[in-house]
């Protein structure tokens, strides 16, 4: 009798379960109804050529303005065009051009770097805050001390770094360099070193300069990654720099190239050596810098 009782009471459950396993499907499929909903894009290019200012080429926010012809012009070209109208020479005065910045307001646009990845379709008055954070946007070259303007993706970015600065390529997650100089108190002509080492299949950029940290001179060692920023959380570095029985040890979390070699050196997010230790570091007579600086990077989990 008990038994029975207990058999049915487990079949309850059972019911129970499958009613809940048929609820859950329930937001999968609205989830599908909803991504193969297509946003409203304009296609046509006339459209979207009528916002392009005609003196700077750049896309026009409003205030849009027009001359009393209907040349339209951008806020920044209007500043800067002494009230004339760069198409019909006539006065411009402040005339806005209400039916273009409604017409904007309309439009969705592909993000400009569609071409690199990216798939969102955005509202014009928003698109340009997104292309300032899109994670497809191209990365500025990581090499520092020289002024370079190369920007792409990571494998284009690595294979600058080899070919045009020469930079020294390493396999592996540990890493052992030596640092010589023979006259290191000119701390303000130091070099920039660069290393990139290839781990878990993505590349890091190892720094080592020399600065001057308020009235002191310093060098500084830290890495960088080939990559965003959520993505650099993922992984931790560590390095060790030493001499003479002493030793100073940092750890801490790769930064994203996004951030600028610059940014990353002011915000002391590194190993910092005081010029006096490293050359205690370097034995001898003080005389020559000798720095020794290992490594190791990982993944956490
Ligand atoms: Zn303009
Ligand atoms: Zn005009
Ligand atoms: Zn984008
Ligand atoms: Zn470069």
């Amino acid at each position: 009798m008990c038994d029975g009782v207990l058999e049915s009471h487990s079949s309850v459950v059972d019911n129970d379960m499958s009613t809940n396993a048929e609820n859950k499907s329930v937001p999968s499929i609205r989830s599908t109804i909803a991504s193969t909903r297509k946003p409203l894009v304009m296609s046509t290019n006339g459209v979207n050529e009528l916002l392009v200012c005609p003196v700077c080429s750049s896309l026009m926010y409003p205030p849009i303005h027009q001359c009393p012809n209907g040349h339209t012009l951008c806020s920044n070209c209007k500043a800067r065009v002494q009230n004339r109208c760069p198409t019909c020479r006539h006065e411009l005065g402040n005339i806005r051009c209400l039916a273009l910045e409604k017409v904007a307001e309309s439009l969705n646009l592909p993000c400009r770097y569609n071409g690199l990845g990216c798939h969102d379709i955005l509202p014009y008055y928003s698109k340009f805050n997104h292309e300032q954070h899109c994670r497809f946007r191209p990365y500025n070259c990581p090499y520092a001390g020289s002024e370079c303007s190369v920007t792409g993706d990571i494998p284009t970015l690595v294979a600058h770094l080899k070919d045009d600065h020469k930079v020294d390529m390493h396999d592996g997650c540990t890493f052992n360099h030596r640092y010589v100089k023979s006259n290191p108190q000119e701390v303000e002509n130091a070099t920039w070193m660069l290393t990139v080492f290839n781990c878990f299949g993505r590349q890091f950029c190892l720094h080592f300069e020399a600065f001057q940290l308020g009235m002191a001179p310093v060098y500084m060692a830290f890495l960088r990654f080939l990559g965003d920023e959520d993505e650099a959380k993922k992984f931790s570095y560590s390095l060790e720099v030493g001499g003479n029985s002493r030793k100073l040890m940092w750890q801490g979390n790769p930064r994203s190239i996004r951030d600028s070699h610059r940014k990353v050196r002011d915000s002391e997010d590194g190993l910092i050596i005081q010029r006096n230790l490293a050359l205690y570091f370097s034995g001898g007579d003080r005389q020559e810098l000798k720095l020794r600086v290992t490594g190791c990077i990982w993944k956490e989990q």
